[in-house]
């Protein structure tokens, strides 16, 4: 039995069912108990891989995209260069030596790492050794200074809800028990109208069910706000769409697909992201959001053709085809390069970074 189950058992006979975001904190973030506090997931032995994980291109060509935009900006003096969610700290790692050679890059980049897992810091320190970093425990605690961000499979992690349409009205689907109270079950709540899915009454029927994800929107906020203030850019790249509908919380164990409410802390558990609430807020507080691009065209426009064919030359047999392999998993669209999706949020009269569509074109 997963060591979290007891614990959520009787919290849920104590107070009632748990909404899908109270549950998915939990069993991520759960200081002792939580998936991220007691592993590192990545990687072939793990329970999933990212991008960065899969081959060092990918953070090469996103640290080249931040320091050509960060050129394109006039190259400011300081700067603060985050990553909600690092991970094993790859990305930044490649992000890193990709641009030493950008003169005054280095100099000018504060790194600031997000991360809520102990477990995680201690690997991303072990893994950026000999940079200076400062770690924090939210977007919100970044300086107020011109911002280059970069999350990458972040934003799947966050708590979403779900509510499933009846009527005019919503039921919130929530994580229950069964009759002998010994197993996790779904169920919903009462119908009620919710004034934040006024919009969707438009794009629904009966029975659809649609998500949520109220801290994405307010890190969006966040992060848009201290572009808006000072300058810079935030590159967001996950799995997801425009908007929601239907029900993508899933539970990866393994490298499968598994029961979200089987062994609740012992599985990875994600929503698709939507990036329509996210550019929602980059326009409230007075930036742009580019278009939504596949990661495949995305990688592609930065080069990623031209930076395999160099790296293989050095490479034969297994290492090779493990290399024309990544190459297929980052762009192919039966791999990763359609379902992933990268947007960015930029000021206004400024060009957005390269790779990126302009703002508007979100019909993917
Ligand atoms: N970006 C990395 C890792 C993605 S996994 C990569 O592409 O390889 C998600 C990461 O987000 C992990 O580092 C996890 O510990 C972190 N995380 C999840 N929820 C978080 C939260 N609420 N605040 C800060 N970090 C969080």
């Amino acid at each position: 039995m997963s060591a979290l189950l007891p614990e959520l058992i009787d919290r849920i006979t104590s107070s009632g069912p748990l909404s899908i975001a109270e549950y998915m904190q939990e069993c991520l973030l759960h200081p002792t108990r939580g998936y991220y506090a007691t592993r590192d997931p990545f990687g072939a032995g793990g329970d999933f891989t990212t991008a960065p994980e899969i081959s060092q291109m990918y953070g090469e060509l996103i640290g080249l995209c931040v320091a050509q935009a960060w050129l394109d900006r006039g190259a400011p003096k300081s700067f603060t260069l985050a990553e909600p969610g690092p991970g094993r700290g790859t990305l930044m790692a490649d992000i890193l030596r990709a641009t030493r050679s950008v003169p005054g890059f280095h100099a000018a980049a504060k790194v600031h790492l997000i991360e809520a897992s102990a477990t995680l810091r201690n690997i991303q320190q072990e893994t950026l050794k000999g940079y200076v970093i400062t770690w924090c425990d939210a977007v919100s605690d970044l300086p107020q200074a011109p911002l280059f961000l970069i999350a990458n499979e972040f934003l799947d992690a966050l708590p979403i809800r779900q509510f499933i349409r009846e009527g005019a009205g919503w039921r919130e689907r929530r994580v229950g028990l069964d009759e002998a109270g010994e197993n996790l079950r779904f169920g919903a709540g009462d119908s009620t109208c919710i004034e934040a899915l006024k919009h969707r009454l438009v794009d629904t029927k009966d029975g659809d069910l649609i998500e949520l994800c109220a801290p994405a929107r307010a890190i969006s906020a966040e992060i848009s706000q201290r572009i808006a203030n000072s300058g810079g850019l935030a590159l967001l790249v996950d799995y997801g769409g425009w908007h929601s509908n239907g029900d993508t919380f899933q539970a990866l164990k393994a490298h499968a697909f598994a029961d979200p409410l089987k062994e609740p802390g012992d599985t990875d558990l994600t929503a698709h992201v939507d990036f329509e609430p996210l550019a929602q807020e980059a326009q409230h507080a007075g930036i742009l959001a580019s278009g939504l691009t596949h990661q495949g065209v995305f990688l592609e426009r930065l080069g990623i053709t031209q930076r395999a064919q160099t790296l293989a030359e050095g490479l034969t047999e297994n290492a090779l085809d493990a290399h024309i392999a990544a190459h297929r998993r980052l762009t192919h669209p039966e791999e990763m390069g359609t379902l992933f999706k990268a947007m960015a949020l930029f000021e206004k009269d400024t060009p957005p970074p390269p790779g990126f569509n302009p703002p508007g074109a979100n019909s993917l």
